[in-house]
């Protein structure tokens, strides 16, 4: 009788031990839960990191400094910028080109950045702006005429997705050499320069390397987009796309 009391207790004991401590982890966690909430959320948080207002500007609105277009987010069909003007930079065009114009409201800004390359011993030249959906499909269509229709989804935009349209972006090259716009570009002293000091003055290099998932493009080294100096700062210091940091992948 005894034994057989003594044999129960133990069996007893040994399914209680285990089950006692489920249950005092179960009981840390509930304690504990806004903790674990906090927790995953300062990750979540730490993923968009900095004080920047993702929302400040619309990722969506035609002539928003951070419109998001390509080729999954085309323009409105024949969107031309409201304002368009020459900057007061070395161009590789004449005037009367369209693609030497660029969206007025960022003149000031490609000034400010051409005249600091210069001081820094990395003159520029404004190599193509503004680009209308005309003349993106005549490029296009050479594109395709030249290299297939692969190559031209890989390096060119189908009229009406390129943001050259937007009035926002341009491509530079450096001064003094041709403008042959290639990926080599990123290795010398002046693309270097454009690396580290672009986003000072409120432009990304957008399609950067590694990250063709991302924006659809491969690496342009030459191609800048002004989005504002704290988003450029921003997507400078985490190497991150306009597509990944807005999620609109
Ligand atoms: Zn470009």
């Amino acid at each position: 009788m005894t034994f057989g009391y003594t044999m129960i207790v133990m069996k007893t004991r040994k399914i209680k031990l285990p089950v006692i401590l489920i249950a005092v982890f179960l009981g840390c966690m509930y304690l504990f839960r806004g903790s674990v909430i906090e927790f995953r959320d300062e990750i979540i948080k730490d993923k968009n990191t900095s004080s920047l207002n993702t929302q400040r500007y619309s990722i969506s609105k035609p002539g928003s400094i951070w419109w998001i277009v390509n080729k999954k987010r085309p323009l409105p069909a024949g969107y031309v910028p409201p304002n368009l003007s020459v900057p007061n930079v070395t161009r590789r065009l004449d005037d009367d080109n369209e693609s030497m114009k660029i969206d007025s409201s960022i003149t000031k800004n490609i000034e400010e950045l051409f005249s600091a390359a210069k001081q820094s011993g990395h003159p520029l030249v404004f190599a193509s702006g503004y680009r209308s959906e005309e003349y993106q499909r005549q490029l296009f269509e050479r594109y395709v005429r030249e290299g297939g229709q692969e190559y031209a989804d890989k390096t060119s935009a189908k009229p009406g997705t390129s943001e050259h349209q937007t009035g926002l972006a341009f491509d530079v090259c450096e001064a003094y050499k041709d403008c042959e716009l290639e990926t080599s570009f990123g290795n010398t002293n002046t693309g270097r320069w454009i690396k580290d000091n672009a986003h000072k003055y409120g432009f990304i290099i957008r399609y950067l390397e590694g990250k063709e998932n991302e924006t659809g493009y491969t690496y342009e080294p030459w191609h800048l987009r002004y989005v504002g100096k704290d988003l450029a700062k921003e997507l400078h210091s985490t190497n991150r796309t306009m597509e990944d940091y807005f999620n609109v992948r």
